[in-house]
């Protein structure tokens, strides 16, 4: 069993009310440290890492409000890359959670919020709901973000890409994507081609273990991977600007009074 599974099923035993349930985190070196993408709610500020288990040192983690990431690279999703690159992390979770404030949140209840604050709605970006990726499930948020981690080029392959939900009042973990059943072995090749960080062909999507969640206000044409991909093939099919024809190279001559190549 790997170290997310050992993590869930032990959490999920104890919330059922074993005592003993436990997981040994040093016998799953290999998948540490953990980078960890979570809501900005103060009420998980322990309760994650409580329910993770993983210690301070092996846990890297990031948070953002309502755990969102809106393309495959965004400021976020630098992130999670260099934790990767840079401090070693062996594994990505998306940590979405219940009773997520942003879920709650209408486009007209964000702008009515600035408002109130004094702001000028009319020189915000158009569209706050897509700007700001407000959500109407938390479990499709998760799902979103884990399939744009994973397709994203600033991710290695062999990275497992998780997406959990955690219950805010028990501390009850779930799945929503296992990762480890998308990520093939790390390649032995240090480095990816240019050719494998070419952005047309993103990387199969991870499987959802658990089905969309009902609420779920599904129909968005502007949610989700392929939407995104749409817009951005949709966005580079402007005109090239045209070509402006350069001058022929100047070819030193010799010159006639000294036979020597003149430069001038
Ligand atoms: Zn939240």
């Amino acid at each position: 069993m790997k170290l997310l599974e050992a993590i869930v099923e032990a959490n999920q035993r104890a919330a059922a009310g074993d005592p003993a349930a436990s997981v040994r985190i040093a016998d799953h070196a290999g998948a540490l440290p953990v980078v960890a993408l979570t809501c900005i709610d103060p009420r998980l500020n322990r309760l994650i890492p409580a329910a993770l288990g993983i210690p301070d040192e092996d846990f890297i983690w990031l948070r953002n409000a309502g755990n969102i990431i809106t393309g495959p690279l965004t400021s976020t999703l630098r992130s999670l890359a260099l934790a990767c690159a840079v401090k070693g992390g062996r594994e990505i979770v998306i940590l979405g959670h219940s009773d997520c404030q942003i879920q709650r949140l209408s486009a007209l209840e964000l702008a009515a919020a600035f408002q109130s604050m004094g702001l000028d709605c009319t020189r915000m970006p158009d569209g706050l709901a897509d700007y700001f990726g407000l959500f109407a499930s938390e479990r499709q948020n998760v799902t979103r973000a884990a399939a744009f981690v994973r397709s994203s080029p600033l991710v290695a392959p062999h990275i497992p890409v998780h997406g959990l939900m955690i219950d805010i009042e028990s501390g009850r973990l779930e799945w929503i994507v296992n990762g480890y059943q998308a990520a093939p072995e790390p390649k032995t090749a240090a480095l990816a081609s240019p050719a494998d960080l070419e952005m047309a062909a993103p990387n199969p999507l991870p499987p959802v273990l658990a089905p969309l969640s009902l609420d779920a206000k599904v129909g968005d044409p502007a949610f989700g991977v392929e939407a995104w991909i749409a817009r951005e093939r949709a966005a580079n099919t402007t005109p090239s600007p045209p070509v402006i024809p350069r001058p022929p190279p100047v070819i030193p001559k010799p010159s006639l009074r000294t036979g020597k190549l003149d430069t001038a």
